[in-house]
């Protein structure tokens, strides 16, 4: 249950997926114009179809009618602009599983991506609701956090960011793929608004739970 077709025509938005999913595990392969997209889907067995509303050929929803009209059963996740948003609707209608609108965190991409592999699976899969570190809870359901069974008041950004540190407990995460990740791939990759965030981070929680690792980013400790 890891092959993931991409179907997307611009460059950068095709490659922040690529790395982004191969790093999780995923097997990827590229469609960039809509008849690519409906062969490669027809006639070879992707797990799940990532499908840009605004290929080069046809309107993304005439891909979706024509595929599940085929009788494609593949788990299908629509991205889409914000300005196409009626057709979010039609999308979902016309035979799409869900979709997400651009720009997107890609956390938020796999957290879909993961949601909608298990249903093809059809396993039960007990839904993740804590996740610690050392006296570190984050609860994601209510988005509370607690550190030495106290309350710790996070902005969004501040608890997204946390999660994914702890996500990668022990690794050296850059700030590159913090940027990505946390903020999305819309973001000027020379700000330094990690750093920032990490400062506050240190500042509400412990001073020494993230680990600044010269030249080359951050690790959470744990
Ligand atoms: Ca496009």
């Amino acid at each position: 249950m890891n092959r993931i077709l991409i179907a997307e025509d611009e460059p950068r938005i095709v490659s922040f997926l690529e790395k982004g999913l191969r790093a999780n595990g995923y097997t990827t392969t590229t469609a960039t114009n809509a008849d690519e997209v409906i062969s490669m889907t027809l006639n070879d067995s992707f797990d799940l179809l990532l499908l840009d509303l605004g290929l080069p050929g046809k309107d993304g929803l005439t891909v979706l009618e024509e595929l599940r009209g085929q009788g494609a059963t593949v788990a299908i996740i629509i991205l889409t602009a914000r300005d196409e948003i009626n057709d979010k609707v039609a999308g979902l209608e016309g035979g799409a599983d869900d979709y997400l609108t651009k720009p997107f965190r890609f956390e938020e991409l796999l957290a879909r991506i993961r949601l909608r592999m298990r249903n093809q699976q059809r396993t039960t899969i007990k839904e993740e609701i804590e996740l610690s570190v050392g006296e570190v809870i984050l609860n994601l359901r209510t988005r509370r956090v607690e550190w030495k069974n106290k309350d710790i008041e996070l902005s969004a950004r501040e608890f997204i960011l946390l999660e994914t540190l702890i996500r990668h407990r022990g690794q050296v995460m850059s700030r590159e793929q913090l940027l990505d990740r946390v903020w999305g791939y819309d973001y000027d990759p020379g700000s330094n608004i990690v750093d920032v965030y990490v400062g506050y981070l240190r500042k509400k929680l412990s001073s020494d739970l993230i680990e600044t690792v010269r030249g080359m980013g951050y690790r959470l400790r744990g």
